[in-house]
């Protein structure tokens, strides 16, 4: 699997948008300006695993799947925590365990609709 690298200035605080990927890197150092010096190694290259070559167009498919499957375990996480404060939200906690038509449930009811007006605001 190839691995995918952009050029950066010397410092890294340069990102350009030239990438390459590592065999084009090493075919790279073999080219070399009528100087003799190596092309593209002004710079520093630092990995870009979900960029493409800009020579062969080489992708580093596995880092890329890595990334989408945690992209979408990311989303997944997000979407049970909001399922769950959403549960939260229809069955409040104060509600447990309080009797339908005792002060303690009335209060448990304004709650729960003084929670519901926040929630439509
Ligand atoms: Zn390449």
């Amino acid at each position: 699997m190839p691995q995918i690298y952009r050029k950066t200035s010397l410092d890294g605080q340069h990102k350009t948008h030239i990438f390459y990927c590592g065999d084009c890197l090493d075919q790279s150092w073999l080219d070399k300006d009528d100087d003799g010096a190596p092309k593209h190694f002004t710079g520093r290259w630092e990995e870009a695993p979900l960029e493409m070559c800009d020579v062969c167009g080489a992708v580093d498919q596995e880092s890329r799947d890595e990334y989408d499957n945690w992209a979408e375990e990311l989303n997944q996480q997000q979407w049970e925590e909001d399922e769950r404060m959403r549960e939260d939200y229809i069955a409040p906690d104060s509600y447990l365990g309080k009797t339908p038509g005792t002060p303690e449930w009335e209060e448990a009811s304004q709650l729960r609709d003084l929670m519901n007006e926040q929630e439509y605001k």
